[in-house]
């Protein structure tokens, strides 16, 4: 197979069908927001829609998807779900049913099955949609463990009891680092009372370090790193995966995933282990450095390359104002970019401390060039 030495991009056929279409040409510095449409998907990922023409077993690419996930995770088997979101309420519910099909058709009636769900209180996170919401929709209640900033081991192993069915654990930049007890060592407290482990790693790229961490249930979103289409990569035993596969004939069937949507998640994995990841990584670096000159030595301006939280292969252009109205020039700059000629969108997370990020990963070649004159320009405008 070819090697890439760097992530291209699909043919740019988007771009023609947004201008016949009369939709904004927006410039997303802002990272894989879904309201931004995630990720650009990969150009295999775009090729892989041709599945749409035909018809399918869809089981048949499931089982497709499922060794291809596994091989690269190391877990027994996987699937793909419609998001990871969907994939989080699929594990959930396979935790309280297993294979009982006449459980599965009853949910979200719960009479009879084990329906807690553990979960540390630091983890209960938004993403523009509460966690929990995607917990109790099955019909599970949450059962939460310590307090906002601290869950320790005693305090999770008091909660595990006769009705807990699962367990949820959360890795994310939502989540303040130190919060809560490791993930090896949450999983051997539940496993000690024969609770299985799901793991919401929706926004990761490591494939294997959580199933090696211990994990029964793994859920990643194929429309965050692996420039996929929307769709949840879930992977885990074969038990749980089998029974949260079979959450389509009940809970999960109005969360169906087509087969555009499989068949991307296969293209997007394969290409995915033949991508290469340091020549992407020095290109971001490169961009991320090209904003920085712009901004640096600006007065009442600091920028800075910063890691992300989670996983330091992702770096973000951090700029921040000082000063009293240091909020208010944040919000304004990032209204002014939002609105121009074209739409250049930041990463808002920070804005209400008076911080812009940037982010370089899900952006064309050529499209810093762009950014950083906007950039520039209305900085400039604003007297910066
Ligand atoms: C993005 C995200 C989700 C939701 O993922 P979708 O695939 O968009 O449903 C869930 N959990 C975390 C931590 C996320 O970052």
């Amino acid at each position: 197979m070819k090697a890439e030495s760097d992530l291209q991009g699909p043919t740019r056929s988007g771009d023609e069908l947004r201008k016949r279409w009369g939709l904004r040409g927006i410039v997303n510095a802002s990272g894989r927001m879904s309201s931004l449409g995630a990720a650009i998907a990969h150009e295999e990922v775009v090729r892989a829609a041709a599945i749409l023409t035909e018809a399918v077993e869809i089981d048949e690419l499931q089982d497709l998807a499922g060794k291809t996930i596994a091989g690269m995770t190391g877990a027994e088997a996987g699937f793909v779900a419609a998001s990871a979101s969907a994939g989080i309420s699929h594990g959930v519910a396979a935790a309280m049913t297993g294979g009982d099909l006449a459980a599965v058709e009853s949910l979200p009636d719960v009479t009879g099955l084990r329906s807690e769900i553990v979960m540390p209180a630091s983890h209960l996170v938004h993403y523009n949609a509460p966690i929990s919401q995607a917990v109790r929709l099955t019909g599970a209640t949450v059962q939460i463990v310590g307090q906002a900033n601290r869950s320790t081991g005693y305090q999770l192993a008091a909660a595990l009891g006769a009705n807990t069915a699962g367990a949820i654990y959360v890795v994310s930049h939502y989540v303040r680092s130190g919060s809560a007890m490791d993930l090896d060592e949450f999983a051997k407290i539940c496993h000690a009372a024969n609770v299985p482990v799901i793991v919401d790693a929706a926004a990761e790229a490591d494939l294997r370090i959580f199933i090696e961490a211990g994990a029964d249930l793994v859920i990643y979103s194929a429309h965050k790193y692996f420039n996929g289409p929307t769709a949840g990569i879930v992977c885990g035993t074969r038990k749980l995966v089998d029974a949260a596969y079979l959450q389509n004939k009940g809970i999960c069937r109005g969360m169906k995933i087509g087969k555009e949507g499989i068949a991307g998640t296969i293209a997007a994995l394969r290409a995915w282990q033949t991508r290469d990841h340091r020549a992407n990584f020095e290109t971001e670096r490169k961009r991320l450095e090209m904003w920085l000159k712009v901004v640096d030595g600006r007065p009442g301006v600091n920028a800075r390359i910063i890691p992300n939280e989670t996983n330091d292969f992702v770096e973000r252009l951090e700029i921040s104002f000082t000063g009293k109205t240091a909020v208010a020039v944040a919000q304004e700059l990032a209204s002014a970019l939002a609105a121009g000629d074209p739409p250049v969108m930041i990463r808002g997370t920070r804005l209400s401390e008076g911080v812009l990020l940037l982010d370089p990963s899900n952006i064309h070649p050529g499209e810093e060039l762009l950014i950083a004159e906007r950039l520039a320009g209305e900085l400039d405008r604003a007297g910066i």
